[in-house]
């Protein structure tokens, strides 16, 4: 859930490439509530179309799974949503007694991604898994070739994951004051990464932004692994990234940490107060994941992925791997189809009003 006092001052807008940021983000201008979601192309997700959709047989079905299972990721590996999903795989890789392979499919906020699995064959053998970026990317691009609510089999949600705003190890602010001071002063020279139109990174930066009322260069990347490589490298300043992915990076000193997304402070980070407690007003951004299959994949296939998804958040690595790492586990009765689908259509509802009121697409 992503939660914020509507903006009301101008904000920057970016023109993702969808590739390895080449640092040449361009500048642009972009009413307020409505940056989160700016405008730039989407092109490449036409090409996945057509592909022969083949449902599984009931007795396929009993039999399932004999092959491996395709896990699809809509950004780079090595990232937030790359390391929640491995962690998952690896586990439901158990239950179900055949590997789940993750296949990292970056590009267009995770659209391409989705239009890959939407268009698969409904045999259960390729799955995605997604954040928020799924509900706001029907009103962000317009031309969306899939539909998130009718083109998928819903699975269940996973984890909620709070956020951190972090800049370089040799940024000279020390504390949030000092951040927010040190960019009113060097506006024009710094530069917020993202993982590209539809990415948390670039909802949460584009809050932060509003919030304090300042417009940046953003930096587009395919997602925040790379982002995170060119802060370490001192090529970016500033990123908002989930805790899954940075608190190894905060722990080893190696990134300055201004603040935790969630209202109140996390387990993982006791001694970081919250970006509202340090006086950004009821700053919040929450990352949910739900996975999904293509629409007609079995009931039973569906079950027996449910219940390999139920079991892997019960497996105590997993739920110790969260745990260091910032996130939540969803209470069980949302790790189910009847918990994921309602969510993604209440949050669609929510973000479609948001971007059509702002009239910025991504397309
Ligand atoms: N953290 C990314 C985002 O901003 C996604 C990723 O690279 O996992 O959506």
């Amino acid at each position: 859930m992503i939660q914020s006092t509507p903006p009301t001052t101008g904000e920057r807008c970016e023109h993702s490439s969808h590739s390895p940021a080449s640092f040449g983000a361009r500048r642009g201008v972009l009413a307020a509530a409505k940056a989160a979601l700016s405008a730039a192309a989407l092109a490449a997700c036409a090409a996945l179309s057509g592909l022969a959709v083949l449902s599984a047989s009931p007795a396929q079905a009993q039999t399932y799974p004999s092959k491996p299972i395709i896990l699809v990721v809509g950004f780079a590996a090595g990232g937030p949503t790359d390391i929640v999903a491995r962690s998952l795989a690896q586990s439901m890789s158990k239950t179900l007694g055949q590997v789940v392979n993750v296949d990292n499919r970056p590009g267009a906020g995770a659209t391409i991604a989705g239009n890959l699995v939407a268009k698969a064959a409904p045999d259960g053998y390729m799955l995605f898994i997604h954040h928020n970026g799924m509900a706001t990317a029907p009103a962000l691009y317009r031309k969306l070739p899939f539909n998130p609510l009718n083109d998928f089999e819903f699975i269940g949600q996973a984890v909620d994951v709070p956020m951190t705003l972090i800049g370089r190890a040799d940024l000279p602010a020390n504390n949030l004051t000092e951040l927010v001071a040190w960019i009113k002063a060097n506006q024009q020279k710094v530069n917020l990464a993202n993982a590209g139109l539809g990415a948390v990174s670039h909802l949460c930066g584009t809050l932060f932004q509003q919030t304090i009322a300042t417009d940046l260069t953003t930096v587009p990347f395919n997602g925040t692994a790379p982002a995170l490589t060119a802060l370490l490298g001192g090529h970016v300043d500033v990123l908002c990234d989930q805790t899954t992915q940075t608190i190894p990076h905060i722990s080893a000193g190696k990134v300055k940490l201004f603040g935790v997304t969630t209202k109140g402070r996390i387990g993982a980070l006791p001694n970081t107060p919250s970006l509202h407690e340090q006086g950004l007003r009821d700053f919040e951004v929450v990352v949910w994941h739900g996975m999904y299959a293509p629409k007609g994949t079995p009931k039973p296939v569906i079950e027996k992925l449910t219940a390999a998804l139920q079991s892997a958040l019960k497996d105590p690595e997993v739920a110790k791997r969260m745990k260091d790492l910032g996130a939540e586990i969803t209470p069980v009765a949302k790790q189910t189809p009847e918990g994921l689908r309602p969510h993604l259509a209440a949050e669609i509802d929510k973000w479609g009003k948001v971007i059509r009121a702002a009239g910025q697409y991504a397309d």
